[in-house]
């Protein structure tokens, strides 16, 4: 008999259970802004290499994958929140705060 691993098991339940809305979906919004062709992965360890510390990598993961909390996704979730820029009232997006 085939033993299965609670982490092993925990993946397919997530994969199995988002099944419908992760099939079609890139793995990562840079592979179309940036061309990138579909033979090239993303090697997401690089950005924690010394002379990096684990928390500058942590925020260049994030800003890679989009997972920061920038004003224009907190106003979704908490609508008395405004999607404003502090400082220049453009939407607040990822983009915005590091790259305009
Ligand atoms: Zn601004």
């Amino acid at each position: 008999m085939h033993m299965v691993n609670g982490k092993a098991l925990y993946k397919l339940c997530v994969q199995a259970f988002n099944k419908r809305q992760l099939s079609g979906r890139r793995d990562t919004v840079w592979r179309e802004r940036l061309a990138v062709q579909e033979e090239c992965k993303p090697v997401w360890r690089v950005l924690y290499k010394a002379p990096l510390n684990k928390r500058s990598g942590e925020l260049q993961w994030r800003f890679l994958q989009g997972a920061l909390a920038v004003n224009c996704f907190i106003s979704k979730i908490n609508p008395t929140v405004s999607t404003d820029c502090p400082f220049c009232q453009k939407p607040e997006t990822i983009d915005h705060c590091f790259l305009d």
